[in-house]
């Protein structure tokens, strides 16, 4: 039901003069951080400025400040992106309409992949191995076409072929590779069961060596085990790359049977002619979902179900035909983490497309934002819902986290494009966790924001045809696969100990890690009684100080965690302490890829060659960090890393830069480049979005 707010009468006139009155006074905020003390007189002038601020936008060159900072934006693939654009817009068969029904929309997603891979000639898995940064380009392009298919083409390839790739040899790449690539051999990458989803060390499935017959019997010994969630299992999949134990009869103590830990093995699931489930292995459907009703999740239960012994993905661990086990890495902890490590990239892909699903949710609510007209002064037009500050609190260091998350992402994909040129052990160890922590932080970030983007958009922001629904619920999920968010947090949380510990003892940090180096000194003294007052604009706004105060409070909660953990220690033992510090924890990992995102942007904005550019995104960054120090302002308080006047200073600066960023909002928006095709929402076009509206629904 829609609650009135336009009303007759002359009472109710009253009302809203006294509440134009109020708008007025909090107009003033908009335009300078001392505002506060203008006269009433003096803040009329400002609400008609602040009126007329997309008028003014356009007259200072709009469209060219877009594209030179679309320029900037770009990753190297973005042609490549933009094929795939074209094929889609080209393909009204292949768009996904507002609604489908589950089966619907299993078959349309899986055309789409054949039609990506068979009709515009991409080639996926290839292009994972020869440019990682091209691939994932790739998969956010799909999953901006539909989430499911990015997420279906995901599941093919970062999962089914990076665990062959990866995980195999020569062997299985020569025998895998083209079928994977071309779709001939659709896969599904089985590793959650019923009972076990992020302790991967505990999954029960086994797979037993028959050293008479020279296979692996792959068996679901208890309903427990039965493999759950698995992508592509439901209808498509020919084969899965099951996780199992792997175990040698007779091997263990006493000649009882020896569980060498968890191994990867190829195990053919359909028949490929037929489609037709093969013997010993029972599928069935998980059913509709609450999102990405385009993917097919199944489960598996296998009874002895026999198969070769080249089928186990041999990299790190292999066995003979006499049934002797070998493998480079000396214990089961070791080639577990190796085995786990191999499969980072489908981290570095969730990650890379949540900032994409990002941009289009900021893009549809910023365009609707400046689009939508609501109460204005007396006998004046109404004013853009962008004007009024809270909108801009709402929406603008949401465009700023866009932009932040979109450099630390392409230097993401970037580095672990070079650990996969050069193995170098640092860079593996830095991509491990930062994917870790980028993966985790970006998603709950997109997650929440989606719905602060839809309640912007008010009631229009319901309609289904205006995305926010699929996107929440499609998205939704990257907080959990891939490695429950909670649980990667604790991984960056783990590394940045060790790291602490390895400072101690004299040892190098890895290159990400290296500011802790610098910082440690200075942050374990006090802080600087003098600068903690300091509360100019230029200071607030030099990198230097940001990502000081950023690095400042890692090291603080570093600091202070280790503390706590070694106290704890005695009493509760290594797992109850971390337990007695677990939140403590999670803020410490938050905290420090905050940091690395915020260097990645400080970056990016050096780097930018056009002086204008460089300048807006300098705006932007500015408006992340301190927007940023503001939200956390009650730590940097507690230590008197900020005095009372300096904190107030942050704060208003961040509410004008708010502002400033509102001004040329939607050049930001534009500079994401996304075609019609990726925003789709009617109200989300960058013209005539109320006549698209009205079109859809049958005006
Ligand atoms: C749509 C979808 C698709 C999927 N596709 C696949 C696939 O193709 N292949 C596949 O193998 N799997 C797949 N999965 C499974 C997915 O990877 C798991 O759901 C995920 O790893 C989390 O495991 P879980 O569900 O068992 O959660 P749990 O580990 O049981 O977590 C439950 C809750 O407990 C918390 N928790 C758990 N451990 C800790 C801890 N140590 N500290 C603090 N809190 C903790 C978590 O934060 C979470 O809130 C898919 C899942 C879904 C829903």
């Amino acid at each position: 039901m829609a609650a009135r707010t336009t009303t007759s009468g002359s009472g109710h006139e009253d009302e809203q003069m006294a509440a134009m009155r109020r708008l007025q006074v909090l107009s003033l905020h908009l335009l300078d951080p001392s505002s506060s003390s203008r006269s009433e007189g003096e803040g009329k002038e400002g609400l008609a400025l602040a009126a007329c601020a997309g008028k003014r936008r356009h007259a200072s060159g709009g469209a060219d400040a877009a594209a030179a900072l679309a320029a900037c934006l770009r990753g190297r693939h973005r042609d490549t992106q933009a094929r795939v654009f074209e094929f889609f817009r080209a393909r009204p068969d292949l768009q996904t309409p507002v609604e489908l029904s589950t089966a619907a929309h299993r078959e349309l997603c899986f055309r789409q992949l054949c039609a990506l891979v068979r009709e515009a000639g991409v080639r996926p898995l290839s292009l994972m191995a020869s440019d990682p940064a091209e691939y994932f380009a790739v998969m956010e392009a799909a999953g901006g076409v539909d989430i499911s298919l990015g997420v279906k083409l995901g599941v093919q390839y970062s999962l089914w072929g990076g665990s062959v790739i990866n995980l195999g040899t020569k062997k299985h790449r020569d025998k895998f590779f083209d079928g994977i690539d071309k779709l001939d051999y659709p896969g599904c990458f089985a590793m959650t069961e019923l009972h076990h989803g992020s302790n991967v060390q505990a999954l029960q499935t086994t797979a037993t060596f028959d050293p008479v017959t020279d296979e692996f019997i792959i068996n679901t010994p208890n309903d427990g085990a039965i493999k759950w969630w698995i992508g592509n299992a439901a209808l498509h999949g020919k084969f899965a790359t099951v996780f199992a134990r792997l175990i040698l009869p007779l091997q263990g103590k006493g000649g009882e049977p020896a569980d060498m830990g968890i191994h990867a093995f190829i195990v053919p699931i359909r028949d490929l002619e037929t489609n037709a489930v093969l013997p010993g292995i029972e599928i069935n459907d998980c059913g509709h979902k609450i999102g990405l009703n385009g993917v097919d999740n199944g489960a598996l239960r296998f009874h002895s179900v026999r198969i070769p012994r080249d089928n186990l993905l041999n990299r790190f661990g292999d066995v003979s035909r006499d049934g002797k086990y070998t493998s480079s890495l000396p214990t089961i902890n070791k080639r577990f983490a190796a085995t786990l490590g191999e499969l980072v990239g489908g981290r570095v892909g969730i990650a890379y497309s949540s900032v994409g699903v990002l941009k289009v949710s900021v893009t549809i609510a910023v365009r609707y934002a400046l689009l939508r007209h609501q109460f204005g002064p007396p006998k004046q037009p109404e004013i853009s819902v962008l004007d009024y500050q809270s909108h801009q609190h709402k929406l603008m260091p949401m465009l700023a986290s866009s932009y932040a998350f979109h450099f630390a992402t392409l230097s993401l994909v970037d580095k672990y494009s070079e650990m996969k040129k050069t193995n170098d052990e640092d860079v593996i160890a830095d991509v491990h966790v930062l994917s870790s922590g980028l993966k985790a932080y970006i998603t709950s970030y997109t997650a929440k924001s989606i719905s602060v983007c839809r309640e912007s958009c008010g009631g229009h922001g319901y309609a289904a045809v205006n995305r926010f629904g699929a996107l929440r619920n499609d998205h939704d999920i990257f907080q959990t696969f891939e490695g429950d968010n909670t649980v990667l947090l604790q991984q960056v949380a783990g590394d940045l100990l060790k790291q602490y510990q390895e400072k101690f003892k004299g040892g190098t940090l890895s290159v990400t890690w290296n500011y802790l180096r610098d910082s440690m000194g200075t942050y374990l003294s006090q802080p600087n009684p003098v600068t903690a007052r300091w509360e100019g604009e230029d200071h607030l706004r030099d990198p230097n100080f940001q990502l000081d105060a950023f690095r400042y409070r890692t090291s603080r909660l570093l600091q202070s965690v280790a503390a706590r953990l070694q106290k704890h220690n005695k009493t509760l033992g290594g797992f109850g302490a971390w337990n007695r510090c677990l939140n403590h924890l999670l803020t410490l990992a938050e905290s420090h890829i905050e940091s690395v995102i915020l260097a990645k942007f400080i970056e990016a904005v050096k780097r930018c060659p056009d002086e204008k550019t460089r300048e807006l995104l300098k705006l932007v960054c500015d408006l992340y960090a301190l927007d940023r120090i503001w939200k956390d302002i009650g730590t940097y308080r507690n230590v008197d890393y900020v005095a009372p006047n300096k904190a107030k200073a942050i704060h208003k600066l961040a509410d004008y830069l708010s502002y400033q960023v509102r001004l040329v909002a939607q050049e930001l928006v534009d500079a994401f480049d996304l075609p019609d095709l990726i925003i789709r929402a009617p109200i989300g076009m960058q013209s005539e979005a109320y006549a698209q509206y009205t079109q859809f629904v049958g005006f």
